[in-house]
């Protein structure tokens, strides 16, 4: 593998205290079967792709909402404000400019139906959706709000909403039941320890390592199979380094 720089910055972290910057302008695509058109970061679309492909999910699995503008997120919360009230939409939908549906980085999902509910898609434990909760880690998605950390992310417990966070930190939050906010912490500890965050992955071995942001590109460190930047919207840069066994 060569080294690369992932410009999608999928550990980039937004709620209600770590607000989207405004001028990010994430590379999108448009998602295929998405109802109506859905779009999604490049690498992140190409994944979800490939997940719903892999767990037999084409044409049963349907992208509901993915990218969303600031304007679309305001117009979605006052249209639930005026319809739902405000507890439900304090519940269920983020403030504009808070929204991870901003990054391009994160999807709703629901089970094909005749009718899909926009705001809280119908996506359930079992069959062709149980199998696309069992992959997603494997292809960089996590459960963003799942039950139990609702005082965590903010968000009451979301089961159609996911989130890219890339290869392999999906696999490092679904093993560790870590939301994206405790990964991040976790993350910062071992810098405050000076060491990587060590992970193996079949045979490669990941050293996950938090930085400054402006840290000096010749001071990061370089891994022997290639590398990932990401910025954490928390000051922090993650870079992700690997190397293969063997
Ligand atoms: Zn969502």
């Amino acid at each position: 593998m060569k080294t690369q720089v992932c410009w999608g910055d999928p550990l980039l972290l937004i709620n209600a205290a770590h607000p989207m910057p405004e001028e990010e302008k994430p590379a999108l695509v448009p998602v295929a079967e998405g109802r109506p058109q859905v779009w999604l970061e490049r690498r992140a679309a190409r994944l979800l792709q490939a997940c719903i492909q892999a767990v037999g999910g084409a044409g049963r699995i349907v992208p509901v909402s993915g990218w969303r503008s600031r304007a679309e997120q305001r117009a979605i919360w006052e249209d639930t404000l005026a319809k739902e009230g405000e507890a439900f939409t304090r519940k269920y939908v983020a403030r504009p400019g808070c929204s991870e549906h901003q990054t391009g980085l994160a999807i709703d999902l629901a089970l094909a139906a005749p009718h899909i509910d926009f705001i809280r898609p119908h996506f359930p434990d079992t069959g062709v959706c149980g199998a696309f909760r069992k992959q997603a880690g494997r292809y960089g998605f996590v459960l963003r709000y799942p039950a139990g950390k609702e005082h965590i992310t903010g968000i009451a417990h979301e089961p159609w909403h996911f989130r890219y966070v890339g290869t392999p930190h999906g696999v490092i939050l679904s093993a560790l039941d870590l939301t994206l906010e405790e990964y991040l912490e976790l993350l910062e500890q071992y810098e405050d320890a000076g060491r990587p965050f060590r992970f193996r992955l079949g045979e490669y071995r990941f050293g996950i390592c938090r930085l400054p942001e402006n840290c000096p590109a010749e001071e990061l460190p370089q891994g022997a199979g290639g590398r990932q930047l990401s910025r954490d919207n928390r000051g922090g840069l993650i870079v992700t380094t690997w190397s293969r066994e063997g």
